[in-house]
């Protein structure tokens, strides 16, 4: 009997049905299909959204589910790199919700849909853009530090490795997102930052679980407790690369995938996340 009350204990600790409170920290990975969509509720009730899903189905997706939850308008829409997969869903972000800023990666891109979206920001109204450095901090919270870990536009480097990489602490709770950045922004992180200034328990596992990204150094470093791939069911790419689950396996990391398993929501009161329902409230099935 007490096992039992002990389990159920341990089912209502690893799935919280409670809504959000202000003062935690939500963390979406919302179901783009093959590409990226995530976003942040802030401790203070602010939305970030970093990356936005393939195409306007994506898109329009992600906006469903942030109008759902009580977004108005969004403070920081951050473009992780400017491949279609990561921005392609722009068209009803920036229909339906005021973006008061965005942050790119700055790389010279000339696809038609990365012009499109500089257009959106243009018309945007009062909408600041900027690209970041690294090692810039993003004050988006006050009980948040956000730092931009990697952030570089030269010219001729391979764009995956343009990505913005951010690190978000809430309190205990640290998650990274990484775009697609490669095993070479993954040693220059782990060679700048170290262990200290990478250590977070939820990590986005870069370039959608490609044998590219992912190298042991590099877990090592963050050590997560969790890391959460991002593509699409049966996608041509054959993301994610098993490769790459077996080195999250062999680091004892907790994998889970929107191809999987859908949208997938995090929640920190900055002392540990816990994977919460991704239907409103509700308790995962
Ligand atoms: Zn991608």
């Amino acid at each position: 009997m007490r096992r039992i009350a002990t389990g159920i204990l341990l089912l209502l600790l690893a799935f919280s049905t409670t809504p959000a409170r202000a003062g935690d920290l939500e963390a979406t990975f919302h179901d783009v299909g093959q590409g990226l969509g995530v976003s942040l509720r802030t401790p203070s009730g602010k939305w970030i959204v970093y990356d936005m899903g393939p195409d306007n189905e994506a898109g329009e997706r992600m906006a469903d589910d942030l109008a759902a939850r009580g977004c108005t308008e969004i403070a920081a829409v951050v473009v992780s790199h400017p491949h279609l997969d990561h921005l392609g869903g722009f068209g009803p972000i920036f229909a339906r919700f005021r973006v008061h800023e965005v942050l790119d990666a700055g790389v010279a891109y000339t696809t038609r849909s990365y012009r499109a979206f500089l257009d959106a920001v243009e018309r945007e109204d009062g909408c600041r853009y900027r690209i970041p450095s690294t090692g810039d901090t993003l004050s988006w919270d006050p009980a948040l530090a956000v730092t931009v870990l990697h952030s570089d536009s030269t010219p001729g480097r391979e764009v995956n490795n343009a990505s913005i990489v951010l690190r978000i602490r809430h309190n205990r709770s640290t998650l990274i997102l990484t775009g697609d950045a490669e095993k070479e922004v993954e040693a220059e992180m782990v060679s700048d930052w170290g262990p200290r200034g990478l250590h977070a328990g939820l990590l986005q596992i870069g370039h959608h679980g490609s044998h590219s990204s992912t190298t042991a150094g590099f877990l090592d470093a963050v050590h997560p407790e969790t890391g959460v791939i991002s593509c699409g069911t049966g996608n041509s790419y054959h993301h994610p690369h098993p490769e790459t689950i077996d080195r999250l396996a062999h680091a004892g990391v907790a994998c889970a995938r929107t191809d999987l398993e859908g949208t997938i929501r995090f929640r920190s009161d900055g002392t540990r996340w816990r994977r919460v329902g991704a239907g409103g409230d509700r308790v995962d099935p």
